[in-house]
C-alpha cells in the first residue's frame, strides 16, 4: 500500500513548498523529518532539510535559468495538437521541443478541474478540485496520503510571487478574465474558483508588471457598470500603483515600457475564429505573448511570464472543432513567438504544458468519413470550410429556424451542403438543442470524434526548450517544482517568508478581525486555532471575507487590509511584499514576514528564499 501511496503521490514533493511549522509528523505517518535548522525570529523552524533533500528528487537538472515562460494551453489533450498540425499543413511550434508527460489528477479527483492543475504548477503542491493555491482539504482519493494537518487551506507562495521577490519582472497574458482559473491560480490564494470579485482584489494588490486578458467588470462596481458588488472601484488601486490600462490592441502596441493592465473586455475575449468579426479591437494572445515578452525582457534580473490558452478548454467543452482548431493554431503561434525569444536568449526556460484534456477528442469518430483509408483532405476539409465558431452559427439559426433556413446557414457559415434527405434530420436534432445539432454535423461531416463534454483524465504532454528542463513522467506538481528550481527559489522557504501565522512566530499577538469596518467588530481571540474538520465545508463563492485584520504586540499596533498587501499603521500606509490572507475554514490568519518583523520592531533581516548551493 505504501508502495503505491509513493508511486502516485510522491510524498516529499507533495508536501514541499507547503508545510511550514512545528509539527513533526509532515510526511503524514509520523516520521520525523529531521535537518531542522532555527531561522528568524521566535518558533519559526524551516524545514531546510526536507527542501534539500526534495530538491535532489527533482527530475530537472541542476541549471538556473534566468527567465521561465510557462505556456498553457487549457484542456489540450494531445490529439488536440494532432488535429490542428493536419490543419495547418506543417510543423508545430512544439515539434520541435523536448517532452515529457505530466500526470494530471488532483489531490481529490481523478479529473481535474484547471484550479488545481494551475496551482500545482504555480505552487509545487497538489489541492483539490476547485482550490487556487491554497492546501488540499482533509479528504483526498484513496490512493493518496492524508495532507499534513496544517496544510488544508493555508496559502501555498506561487513561483510567480517568489519571481518578484528575486526582483524578476512578472507578467500574465490569457484570453479570459484574468480572474478566471489558470491565471488566478499564479496570483490568487482562495478555496473557490468562482469567488472570482475576490480574487481580483488580491490580483490588482500583486504588483504584477503585465496583466493582459479580459474582465474588466470585476474591476468596478455595479453602480458604475461593473459586476463588483462590494462597491469598490479596484481602479483607483491599478492608477494609484502606475499602471497603463490599455483597452484595445492599438493602445496597447503603443506601449514600450512600464507596468500594464491590459483587459480587454469586460469578460473573456472573443474566440479566436470569431475575433476579427466580432472583436477586431482585441488583440490577439500572439500579439500579448510578444509585447509581454517585449517588456518584460528588459529586466536585467529576469522574468517570469504565464501565457494561457483559455479557450482550447471551451471549444472541448462544446465539441467544436472549428473553435478548437483556430484556438490551437494561435496558440501555437504564441508558442513560437516565445520559442523564438528562448533560443535567441539562451537563458530562458520555455514550458509547454496543458493541465488536462477536455472533451476526449479524437481523430476518427463513428461517420462515413472515418470509414477505410483516410485521406488528409477527410480530415482538413470540412475543418477549413467553417467560417466560425459553431455558437456563432448557432446565433444566425434563430429560435425557430425551417430545414431551408438550416442548411443556407449550415452551408454559409460551415461549407455544409446539406442533402434535402438529411435537412429535417438536422432540424429535429436542432430542436433538441445545439450540442445534439453539433454532434450530429460533427459524425457526419467530419472525422472529429468526441467522448465527452467535460474534462479527461489522461496524461498531457510537457513540451520543454531551454536550461534545465525536465525529462520523464513527471507528478503534475514537479512542474511547479521545476520552474522554482530554474528560478533558484525554494519554496519552503518562500513560504516561510510570505505566509506566516503571527502567533506561530511572534506569541502573544493580539489579532482582531473586522468583518465590515462599519459594523460591529468580530474579536478573534489569538489563542483559538481550530484544527480543519476532517471533512470540512467547501467555502461557497463569494463567501464572506474580513475586511481588515488588525495586531497588536507591545506598544505597536497596526492595521492589515486582508487580500491586499498593505500594512496601516496610524495615519502611514506602507506595502508589503506579499498579501495578507484569512482562511476563514480553519480561522488561521496567514501574513507575510516583513509584518512580523514590523510588529516586534526587529531589525533582523528577512529570510532569503534562494535555494542553497
Ligand atoms: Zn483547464
Amino acid at each position: 500500500m505504501r508502495r503505491s501511496r509513493e508511486f502516485l503521490f510522491p510524498r516529499r514533493n507533495y508536501l514541499m513548498g507547503a508545510y511550514v511549522g512545528k509539527s513533526d509528523r509532515v510526511l503524514g505517518w509520523g516520521k520525523p523529518m529531521g535537518g531542522w535548522k532555527w531561522i528568524g525570529l521566535g518558533a519559526v523552524m524551516i524545514a531546510v532539510g526536507l527542501a534539500a533533500r526534495a530538491a535532489e528528487n527533482q527530475p530537472g537538472g541542476p541549471t538556473q535559468s534566468k527567465n521561465v515562460i510557462l505556456m498553457i494551453p487549457d484542456g489540450c489533450a494531445v490529439e488536440a495538437y494532432t488535429l490542428a498540425r493536419w490543419i495547418k499543413g506543417k510543423e508545430l511550434a512544439v515539434d520541435g521541443l523536448e517532452v515529457a508527460l505530466v500526470k494530471t489528477h488532483s489531490a481529490d479527483s481523478v479529473i481535474t478541474d484547471s484550479a488545481p492543475a494551475a496551482s500545482a504548477y504555480a505552487t509545487g503542491v497538489r489541492t483539490s478540485n476547485a482550490f487556487l493555491s491554497v492546501g488540499p482539504q482533509a479528504k483526498v482519493l484513496s490512493l493518496l496520503a492524508p495532507p499534513g494537518e496544517d496544510l488544508p487551506y493555508r496559502p501555498l507562495a506561487t513561483v510567480l510571487e517568489g519571481a518578484k521577490l528575486l526582483g524578476k519582472s512578472t507578467g500574465i497574458a490569457v484570453t479570459c478574465r484574468v480572474t478566471h482559473a489558470t491565471p488566478a491560480a499564479f496570483m490568487a490564494h482562495l478555496p473557490h474558483r468562482d469567488d472570482e470579485q475576490n480574487i481580483m482584489i488580491q490580483v490588482v494588490h500583486q504588483n504584477v508588471d503585465v496583466v493582459l486578458g479580459g474582465g474588466r467588470e470585476l474591476l468596478l462596481p455595479t453602480s458604475a457598470g461593473g459586476k463588483r458588488t462590494d462597491g469598490r472601484d479596484l481602479t483607483t488601486v491599478l492608477k494609484a500603483r502606475g499602471y497603463q490600462m490599455p483597452e484595445t490592441r492599438q493602445q496597447l502596441a503603443q506601449i514600450r515600457s512600464g507596468k500594464v493592465f491590459g483587459l480587454f473586455a469586460p469578460g473573456h475575449l472573443a474566440p479566436e475564429i470569431d475575433r476579427p468579426t466580432i472583436a477586431p479591437e482585441q488583440p490577439s494572445l500572439e500579439e500579448m505573448t510578444r509585447k509581454a515578452i517585449e517588456l518584460l525582457k528588459t529586466d536585467p534580473d529576469g522574468f517570469f511570464l504565464m501565457v494561457e490558452g483559455s479557450q482550447i478548454d471551451w471549444a472541448c467543452h462544446a465539441n467544436d472543432p472549428a473553435y478548437l482548431v483556430h484556438e490551437v493554431l494561435m496558440f501555437d503561434r504564441a508558442v513560437a513567438a516565445a520559442a523564438e525569444f528562448a533560443r535567441q536568449d539562451g537563458q530562458t526556460l520555455l514550458m509547454v504544458v496543458a493541465d488536462h484534456g477536455t472533451g476526449g477528442v479524437t481523430i476518427g469518430n463513428r461517420g462515413p468519413l472515418s470509414k477505410g483509408n483516410m485521406p488528409v483532405e477527410a480530415v482538413v476539409e470540412p475543418i477549413r470550410r467553417m467560417k466560425c465558431s459553431f455558437s456563432a452559427l448557432w446565433k444566425k439559426l434563430g429560435s425557430r429556424p425551417t430545414a431551408q433556413q438550416l442548411s443556407e446557414v449550415l452551408q454559409d457559415s460551415w461549407g455544409i451542403e446539406v442533402k434535402p434527405s438529411e435537412a429535417e434530420e438536422l432540424l429535429a436534432e436542432a430542436r433538441r438543442g445545439g450540442e445534439y445539432l453539433l454532434a450530429a454535423l460533427c459524425q457526419r461531416y467530419t472525422v472529429v470524434g468526441w467522448t465527452t463534454h467535460g474534462h479527461t483524465g489522461g496524461d498531457v504532454v510537457l513540451f520543454t526548450l531551454g536550461p534545465g528542463k525536465p525529462k520523464g513522467v513527471l507528478a503534475s506538481p514537479q512542474v511547479g517544482q521545476c520552474i522554482a528550481q530554474a528560478l533558484g527559489i525554494d519554496l519552503e522557504k518562500l513560504n516561510a517568508r510570505l505566509f506566516v501565522e503571527p502567533n506561530q512566530v511572534l506569541p502573544g499577538v493580539k489579532v482582531e478581525l473586522v468583518f465590515d469596518p462599519e459594523g460591529e467588530p468580530n474579536l478573534h481571540p489569538a489563542a483559538e486555532k481550530p484544527l480543519p474538520k476532517a471533512n470540512p465545508e467547501r467555502s461557497p463563492p463569494g463567501a464572506k471575507q474580513p475586511r481588515l485584520a488588525r495586531l497588536e504586540y507591545g506598544q505597536r499596533r497596526i492595521q492589515l487590509p486582508l487580500q491586499e498587501n498593505v500594512v496601516q499603521r496610524g495615519d502611514r500606509t506602507v506595502e508589503l511584499e506579499g498579501l495578507c490572507l484569512y482562511a476563514s475554514q480553519t480561522k488561521r490568519l496567514y501574513v507575510p514576514m516583513q509584518v512580523i518583523r514590523l510588529l516586534a520592531d526587529s531589525p533582523e533581516p528577512l529570510p532569503p528564499i534562494t535555494r542553497s548551493r
